[in-house]
């Protein structure tokens, strides 16, 4: 009642006067808790305000409560919440005695609002000052290297934590953990991964995730069953994480198995777990199951929509995908740029160049939604997929946004399969310029020089990439027989029953000759540089790995593939033959899309 007609810092300082000269008992109880910490704790978490929190701070000061170190710990974090890192830092320097909360709170704070600078500083000179810092401060200070990415940083407080002798205390090193994997030193986060006696959810989730992340959905896959063999239960986090690395790495088997285990362990499919899903059963090759799953859903929002959208348009049914967009509308959900590059993906690459420019027109007029380079892609690849060179050339020209590599990649593409020469010379000159270290675009120059007879120009490229010394980007294929993936590179001899692969490949190779399959020597330089560097056409990765798949799955049984990079125009050839003369259906997931090979026919038109 008293507090509610006064301000609080006049309460207080009345709360003192009243105090001083001789209470009645009365009073004093009803004053007391002036004097009390928590009574300050309490009130600090009220505060709406920095305005408030000085208010507070002034009453503390006042009753001498800022000696007490637990208030003024709480008084910095609350100025460090309400961004008020002047005041919270002001106050820490005056502390008389500051404690590994103090230091934690100031460099956490200073970390969450972004000044990471100021952070580190702060953890230098609590080094300085002689304190050792404990396992509440060493993580805040961890995630600071890892939300910088900063992993120079993170290798010197490394150090320190084994001069703390912290190197097996279970939060430091969850922490490091997780910045080794988010700084993408999967090695070195596997490294101390692997040696932690005790590992709870979270880093087993860091974990996984950092696999799927970076290129290894494999090992994510299996860490996932040994965290069950283990006991952890897995959460929503750690199953999107595992769904996603089935989608990365394809494996319908092993997607079905952790679909399986969500449902058994009666998660409710929410709008991120079920997105993931439908993502994972489209990118599975599964896009029927992916519509499954996207029905049964009960809540979806735009990125449940896209990503439904997006799986047609991956399979080449683009009709479907933009038959979506107004039951989607209808749902009143409205569409946002994501929707809208995976309704113009779709239309390119089921050559709907009207409906694709009539949405493209659309987009900003109707929706709202400004096209940014990835539209402005999908449109050139569209018309240029359609023949018209012309058009894209002339969008790409009358485009405000800067052009990036994938713009001068959709025109190369179109270029080439419509043997303009000149103009795809322009593109893929423009692409080396924006990334000359990517092997990919000297190869594809150098393919058309190849096409256009110029040889001269061929070995130029070649000179030009001897002597860049260019990384090598490894072309792997994958093919799931058993619940075992089974990788293959080129020319691989690795696998246990190598021998019979490379027989029954010869043996295909001369029953598709008889069918007219002639292998396609322009891609003894294609887009697989590791693959051209041994320039064996026939031991190819996807070669070998239908091979493996014809001789160790039941006869009619789909085949399907996953490709890190993009398939060559041999293989592709190889496929169509494959699916006429066994009769099977070939299912490849390239980097750009997927093909379905049935009869002697890919669902992608020969253009991809
Ligand atoms: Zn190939
Ligand atoms: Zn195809």
């Amino acid at each position: 009642m008293f507090k509610s007609k006064t301000p609080k810092i006049f309460a207080s300082k009345y709360a003192t006067l009243c105090y001083s000269s001789a209470p009645s008992i009365v009073e004093a109880t009803q004053f007391s808790h002036y004097l009390d910490p928590r009574f300050y704790l309490y009130e600090l978490i009220k505060c709406k305000t920095p305005n408030q929190v000085k208010q507070v701070h002034a009453q503390i000061t006042t009753n001498g409560l800022l000696k007490n170190q637990i208030v003024a710990n709480k008084l910095l974090y609350i100025y460090c919440m309400h961004k008020s890192l002047d005041d919270s830092y002001a106050l820490f320097c005056g502390l008389s005695e500051k404690n590994a909360v103090s230091w934690s709170v100031m460099i956490g704070g200073y970390a969450k609002n972004g000044d990471f600078i100021n952070s580190l500083r702060i953890f230098r000179d609590y080094l300085r000052s002689g304190d050792r810092p404990d396992n509440y401060t060493l993580p805040f200070v961890i995630r600071v290297c890892r939300d910088t990415m900063d992993l120079k940083m993170g290798r010197l407080i490394h150090n320190v934590v084994y001069k703390c002798g912290l190197d097996s205390d279970d939060f430091v090193v969850a922490a490091l953990v997780d910045m080794y994997s988010k700084c993408k030193v999967i090695g070195d986060a596997y490294q101390l991964f692997d040696k932690m006696p005790k590992r709870d959810l979270v880093t087993w989730t860091v974990m996984i995730g950092a696999c799927t992340e970076c290129g290894d959905p494999d090992e994510a896959l299996s860490l996932f069953d040994r965290m069950r063999e283990e006991g952890v239960v897995p959460d929503k986090v750690a199953l999107v994480n595992v769904v996603n690395a089935c989608a990365k790495i394809g494996a319908m088997h092993k997607a079905k198995v952790v679909h399986e285990y969500i449902a058994r362990s009666k998660f409710s499919l929410d709008v991120i777990l079920g997105t993931a899903m439908v993502d994972m059963y489209a990118k599975c090759g599964s896009v029927d199951v992916a519509r499954e799953v996207f029905d049964g859903l009960r809540e979806k929002n735009v990125i449940t929509w896209s990503a439904m959208i997006g799986a047609y348009g991956y399979h080449g049914q683009g009709r479907n995908a933009i038959d979506m967009f107004p039951t989607m509308l209808r749902s009143r959900i409205l569409p946002n740029k994501i929707t809208f590059v995976s309704l113009l993906y779709a239309c390119s690459h089921s050559g709907l160049v009207e409906e694709g420019k009539r949405l493209f027109n659309s987009m900003q007029k109707e929706y709202g939604v400004k096209p940014d380079i990835k539209h402005f892609t999908c449109m050139v690849d569209l018309l240029g997929r359609a023949g018209k060179i012309d058009e894209s050339l002339q969008l790409i020209e009358s485009m405000s946004v800067a052009k990036d590599e994938g713009i001068w990649g959709a025109l190369l593409g179109a270029c080439r399969i419509h043997g303009h020469v000149e103009l795809a010379e322009k593109a893929a000159k423009s692409l080396i310029e924006l990334q000359p270290q990517n092997p990919g675009h000297y190869v594809l120059l150098s393919n058309i020089y190849a096409k256009a007879g110029k040889w001269e120009d061929v070995a130029k490229i070649r000179e030009l990439m001897s002597h860049q010394k260019l990384k090598k980007i490894p072309g792997w294929t994958w093919i799931e027989v058993d619940n075992k993936i089974h990788r293959f590179s080129v020319g691989d001899h690795t696998h246990p029953r190598s021998k019979e692969i490379y027989e029954k490949l010869n043996y295909m190779l001369k029953e598709l000759e008889i069918a007219g399959y002639v292998p396609d020597t322009n891609f003894v330089l294609h887009d697989v540089d590791e693959e051209l560097k041994l320039g064996n056409l026939f031991s190819h990765s996807e070669k070998l790995a239908i091979a493996f798949g014809l001789i160790s799955t039941p006869e009619q049984s789909t085949i399907r593939i996953m490709k890190n990079l993009r398939v060559c125009g041999d293989c592709h050839t190889f496929c169509k033959f494959v699916s006429q003369v066994t009769s099977r259906v070939i299912v490849v997931r390239d980097a750009n899309r997927f093909h379905h090979f049935k009869e002697g026919a890919c669902s992608c038109g020969d253009y991809w």
